[in-house]
């Protein structure tokens, strides 16, 4: 497989991988969890084993809008309301873990076709289904990180979640082009004009121990984990399984660090047994192919 392939469709299967592997243990604090080492079933959603939740999901609907229309938020809104009210790239028959933001922001498209306005609530969760943006922008470094941030409003209109993506997209897109891993934690952010904070926390990563992590949700403390995580460990396997371990929201944080060590190490440094156990892999890869492919 040519090496940009194999790399741009690593970010979308390590993002849903990623998510699996986190997805039972939503909520679980660190110092609770079980050893995870491989996929598991149950949780708040009651999953089996490789099933996956709304990040991936939204990652999909995000995906298909991308192939079928371009970059288009009126396209986005109208395949994540086709998830909330049809089940649309969900794992189950119906949409589940929708959080409040979301929803808030998909009724309020339905009833009047507005995007949400600005909020003070920082939250990670338009990082964890990002992905598909620097896939289909590979071609484009500054597309790929303008296009991320952009990619945030449809339902999380917040500065350090807008930044946050511009800086993962950058990330992926470099990493689909064969960017080390040191370039990509100590130079793509020099190409990019983000706000302080978030420069701050990728600048300062590679001299924090794990203590100085906070793990509560917002986008530049799940980056700061993200990045933290990928400087320390040298395989898909061992950054997926490090995101989930902090406990938390563990199937964000999966499928965050997923789909960053996915373009990293590539679709063949993903273990194989978790490619074959994934949840509808058939669907997903045939999305990941077509974004690959345009
Ligand atoms: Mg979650």
């Amino acid at each position: 497989m040519k090496e940009t392939k194999n790399r741009c469709l690593g970010a979308l299967i390590g993002l849903a991988i990623g998510n699996a592997l986190g997805a039972p243990f939503e909520y679980i604090d660190m110092e609770k969890l079980p050893e995870i080492n491989d996929f598991h079933s149950g949780g708040i959603y009651n999953l089996n084993a490789g099933e996956w939740t709304d990040d991936v999901s939204m990652a999909l609907c995000l995906a298909e809008s991308l192939i079928e229309d371009g970059f288009d938020f009126d396209s986005q809104m109208k395949k994540y309301l086709k998830w909330i009210d049809e089940g649309l790239y969900s794992c189950k028959k119906t949409a589940f873990g929708i959080d409040n933001q979301t929803m808030d922001a998909l009724i309020q498209y339905e009833k009047d076709a507005s995007l949400p306005k600005i909020i003070d609530k920082d939250s990670h969760k338009p990082l964890a289904r990002l992905a598909p943006i620097p896939m289909y922008f590979k071609n484009s470094f500054n597309d790929a990180v303008f296009y991320s941030g952009q990619s945030a409003y449809t339902t999380h209109n917040n500065i350090y979640s807008i930044h946050s993506c511009k800086f993962i997209g950058g990330f992926i897109q470099q990493a689909i082009n064969g960017a080390t891993k040191r370039v990509l934690l100590e130079e793509v952010h020099r190409h990019m004009d983000l706000i302080y904070d978030v420069k701050l926390k990728i600048v300062d990563v590679t001299y924090k121990d794990i203590n100085d992590l906070i793990n509560d949700g917002k986008a530049i403390n799940s980056l700061e984990i993200a990045l933290w995580t990928i400087h320390n460990t040298n395989s898909f396997k061992d950054a997926v399984l490090t995101a989930v371990r902090f406990g938390g929201d563990t199937d964000t944080l999966g499928a965050i660090v997923g789909q960053m060590s996915g373009a990293l190490y590539g679709l063949e440094n993903i273990p194989k047994v978790w490619l074959l156990k994934l949840a509808k892999k058939d669907m997903i890869l045939e999305l990941a192919e077509k974004l690959c492919n345009k």
